[in-house]
């Protein structure tokens, strides 16, 4: 029979500690019952070791991926009725709209004091195609960079439901022929009837809980808003750690706008090489 994940294994993973569930506290709660209504239940698979070589940066973390519960029920339900009916042709497609966010943790934040974080949001086209139109490719390697360095370690969370500031994918396309016809980031989402900025922090929230618990922690990261919004989920110990990085002739004018926006850039750091 086909399902999502078998049934033994889901057990062996559990028993293992390897499939945790966790609430919006960080802590751990039980795998067999379904969720309340309401109540923020995600799930963590880890860790599974990753080399990375990426960009020269050479570095060995453990990966972690996370999962809402209630997403990943809706898919596994889908996947029985698929199995009943002797269809699975359909269901990559169905397991791609799930939004699997992912921690890698890098060192041993067991005796950490104030670890060093990145809660990155995912960019395709900065992150993987490299794309100058944005800082995201070089704030994720550095960021991997700076706290392999770092003597406390630390941690980045990837959001994989991200791009273009929580618009999507195809919207974002958008945007950038819109901003090539002279309208800044914030601009071009307004135009097509979109937040400046609409992403959700609480699965990161509930991330950090699990993983740094009470500790103070850096943020990597030139945005107050989302040191606020990590605040708003309880993370009152966070100091921002400025993380600019990737400034080229072509995202000038981007930085530009999220300095005006509120974001922490100096005249100086825009105009950086
Ligand atoms: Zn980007």
């Amino acid at each position: 029979m086909f399902t999502y994940l078998n049934p033994t294994i889901r057990q062996r993973l559990i028993d293992e500690h390897k499939l945790v569930r966790i609430n919006a506290e960080g802590t751990e709660t039980t795998l067999d019952q379904v969720p309340q209504e309401g109540e923020l239940a995600i799930n963590v698979l880890g860790p599974i070791p990753l080399p990375i070589d990426l960009d020269g940066v050479k570095i060995t973390t453990q990966w972690y991926a996370s999962v809402r519960s209630t997403e990943l029920n809706q898919v596994e339900e889908l996947a029985r009725d698929l199995s009943r009916q002797g269809s699975q042709t359909s269901f990559a497609e169905l397991a791609s709209s799930m939004a699997v966010n992912s921690v890698l943790v890098i060192g041993d934040l067991t005796n950490a004091t104030n670890p060093l974080v990145r809660v990155h949001s995912s960019c395709l086209t900065g992150d993987v195609f490299g794309s100058q139109r944005c800082e995201c490719g070089p704030q994720f390697v550095s960021a991997l960079d700076r706290i392999n360095q770092d003597e406390q370690g630390g941690l980045v969370i990837y959001m994989s439901g991200h791009e273009g500031r929580g618009i999507g994918l195809w919207a974002k396309a958008a945007t950038y022929l819109l901003q090539d016809s002279g309208e800044n980031t914030y601009e071009a989402n307004r135009s097509l009837g979109l937040p400046d900025d609409s992403r959700d922090f609480t699965d990161a929230g509930a991330l950090l809980h699990y993983f740094i618990g009470k500790r103070p922690f850096r943020l990597l990261t030139n945005n107050p808003k989302k040191v606020d919004d990590l605040r708003a989920f309880g993370h009152t110990q966070v100091t921002a750690v400025k993380h600019v990085i990737g400034v080229n002739p072509w995202n000038r004018r981007y930085l530009s706008a999220k300095k005006d926006w509120g974001h922490e850039l100096s005249e100086q750091d825009i105009s950086k090489t």
